[in-house]
């Protein structure tokens, strides 16, 4: 069957989805998807919002598996478009394709710390370890829950395990033994098997990306579809990079002690290795934090700092690595030998891994010599507001070290089209306005055929777009911040439903909140970070005329339809923080290459980021209203024209009054609350 007739109005997907709305633009990308997947090719599409992307090729894609003994292999970035594909859309594909006599099979398969591992906590359940009563309790039940639980998956647990428990009983790939005969023999029933086991006769395989692109063995696919592709650059960077914090020193220091003294509380210590075992991890875990303090205080880290900071690495300047470290591996050698049981075998040999893993990491963070990746040292306060607005110090600095390759295109290139297999990548926005060839040439997918679908929203109609103009601009730091207070407390009384105030930067964020607390009358006024986002975003639905100050995340991936966000104003233009380090890496990176970063990275990341805080107002056909920009420079900057051209085209207003006007002719307040399918 066609894609355009399995989306025609008196189609299949029509019969079985009460809500289907017919879409040219969804049928368009189905049918292109299709063709891909038929003729093995590569495909990259940026399907406007409220397109219905997900079944676009979610319906092509299983028929195309399930008539064919194939296997799809899904990835998203979120947690929640995961969950709304398991739990919505195959549902609604698996309906349709069992009416034209495919019966379908999906599974789900995450990162393996997100499984139990009924060995390990068997181990611990009966471990003569010193734990409190409660968490004695919670292990014993769940023994007695994965007797007879399917499922591995931490979500799915009876019981709500702490982090610091759960890190012990979870998954862990160097200490798992198998799905083979030796896993078979010394674990009986292993819950895992049960999820691997289902995600292997799969016809549909849900995964994400950081697995995706992990070591990993996942079960084999016939073609592979990757949705929030926008995330993947910056997913396979994190993954394919270094990061070192104190907490991969304290867990290694707390789990050699913990297995040091469980070897001998069971075999005793003759000869002491085991009783030195335990001091190189207490050394362990005191250097380790402070050697990451110190690579920060060389770097210009002052105790008096009151805002996040950090700076390209330089060389070492006394070793690249605490001393601890090489005793700690010694230790655990030693602690090796002296295992009676292979369980405790395994384990230090695991420790032994992670702590090679740790010194070739921070060996690797300081080989500053290349410019293709960025090495850096990051110090951010917790515990306290910013002083500059509460005039209090942060109680304490959190400092980890990180490294990120520049350029991921020829790794992901080899990882995804590597097996050879038809790849299609998909978003609601990865161009720049300038075409999808810059985002094919970041994945390495520049052969891709690309598609590129406007979102069936009348924006014309449904949105309008203000710009104030006439204030500071934003490199006036303490005037720019009174002028957004200002035009907020301005804006804010004239919208009748919620709004989004969105910026670049948490010190801009707090300067705004503290000048408008308490001007703001008759609704709520939040800040990102007050509770989870997750939340915050439940509560700002609910409230219905919220105002939320929000910082990165609420630029994308955000889903309020209705009444409950009318509109959002973007305050300063979303340029990457010049002054980061990372930044300062890729410009370093850019200019050895005769490139303007500016041109080339800045300008392209700041539009497509513009577009996707855009994109929050219009989530549905019924939705209607406004936004406005408080950053003077979209109209006297030449740039300015390159993020006009890529906004949708909607009706402009040039004052405060046609705003008023805006929503006080519609009726934001009757509009229907309707998730795009
Ligand atoms: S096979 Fe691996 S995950 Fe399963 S119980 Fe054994 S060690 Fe744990």
């Amino acid at each position: 069957m066609t894609a355009e007739e399995l989306f025609s109005p008196q189609g299949p997907l029509a019969q079985e989805a009460p809500d289907f709305e017919s879409r040219p633009q969804q049928a368009r990308m189905a049918a292109a998807v299709q063709s891909a997947l038929e003729r093995g090719g590569d495909l990259v599409v940026e399907a406007g919002t409220g397109i219905g992307k997900s079944l676009a090729y979610l319906l092509p894609g299983a028929l195309w598996a399930a008539s064919g003994g194939r296997r799809l292999q899904v990835s998203t970035h979120t947690r929640a478009l995961q969950e709304q594909i398991m739990e919505r859309e195959l549902p609604t594909v698996a309906r349709v394709l069992r009416r034209l006599g495919h019966p379908l099979s999906y599974a789900m398969l995450m990162g393996a710390d997100n499984y139990l591992c009924v060995r390990r906590l068997e181990r611990l359940a009966q471990s003569p370890e010193f734990f409190p009563d409660s968490a004695t309790f919670l292990l014993r039940e769940l023994a007695v829950w994965a007797k007879t639980a399917d499922t591995g998956q931490r979500t799915r647990l009876p019981q709500l395990v702490p982090q610091s428990l759960w890190r012990r009983i979870c998954r862990d790939p160097e200490l798992c033994l198998g799905m083979g005969r030796r896993g078979t023999a010394q674990c009986g029933r292993c819950l895992y098997r049960c999820d691997r086991d289902r995600a292997e006769k799969a016809q549909v395989l849900v995964v994400n990306h950081a697995l995706l692109l992990s070591a990993a063995r996942l079960p084999q696919s016939d073609a592979l579809v990757v949705d929030e592709a926008h995330t993947i650059p910056e997913v396979a960077a994190g993954h394919f990079g270094v990061i070192v914090t104190p907490g991969r020193f304290l867990r290694l220091a707390d789990e050699t002690a913990a297995l040091a003294r469980r070897v001998a509380m069971a075999g005793g210590d003759a000869d002491g290795s085991l009783a030195e075992a335990q001091r190189c991890a207490g050394l362990c875990a005191q250097e380790g934090p402070l050697f990451l303090r110190a690579v920060a205080s060389r770097h210009g880290f002052s105790e008096r700092a009151a805002e996040p900071g950090g700076k390209l690495l330089e060389g070492p300047a006394q070793g690249v690595e605490p001393e601890s470290l090489a005793g700690l591996e010694g230790s655990l050698a030693e602690v090796r030998h002296l295992c009676s049981d292979l369980e405790d075998e395994s384990e230090a040999h695991a420790l032994q891994l992670r702590v090679v893993a740790l010194r070739k990491d921070l060996r690797e963070l300081f080989e500053t010599g290349s410019l293709d990746t960025a090495r850096w040292v990051e110090w951010f306060p917790f515990g306290q507001q910013d002083r500059s607005e509460s005039g209090r110090l942060p109680r304490g600095f959190g400092f980890e070290l990180r490294a990120v390759p520049l350029d991921v295109s020829e790794r992901l290139s080899e990882k995804l089209l590597g097996p050879g297999i038809p790849v299609v990548m998909t978003s609601a926005t990865r161009a720049s306005g300038r075409g999808l060839g810059e985002f094919k040439a970041q994945v390495g997918m520049a052969g891709a055929s690309e598609l590129a679908l406007d979102s069936p929203f009348d924006y014309r109609s449904q949105a309008a777009l203000l710009i104030l103009a006439d204030g500071p601009e934003p490199s006036d730091e303490a005037a720019y911040a009174e002028a957004v207070a200002q035009r907020c407390c301005d804006i804010i009384p004239r919208v009748p439903g919620g709004v989004f105030v969105l910026f670049s930067s948490w010190k801009m964020l707090r300067r705004v909140h503290g000048l408008i607390k308490g001007r703001i009358k008759g609704r709520p006024l939040w800040v990102q970070g007050v509770s989870g986002n997750e939340a915050l975003l439940s509560d700002f639905i609910s409230a219905g005329n919220a105002v939320l100050l929000g910082v990165d995340t609420f630029w994308q991936g955000v889903d309020v339809p209705g009444a409950a966000l009318s509109c959002v104003i973007l305050t300063k233009l979303p340029f990457p923080n010049f002054a980061s380090p990372i930044e300062e890496a890729r410009r370093r990176w850019h200019e050895s290459f005769d490139r303007s970063y500016f041109e080339c990275w800045s300008l392209p990341r700041a539009v497509m980021k513009l577009r996707q805080g855009f994109g929050r107002l219009i989530r549905s056909a019924a939705d209607r209203g406004a936004v406005v920009v408080l950053d003077p420079r979209i109209l006297h900057k030449r740039y300015g024209e390159t993020f006009l051209e890529a906004l949708p085209p909607c009706r402009r207003l040039s004052t405060m009054e046609e705003l008023s006007r805006f929503f006080s002719g519609g009726k934001p307040g009757k509009r229907r609350a309707k998730l795009p399918r």
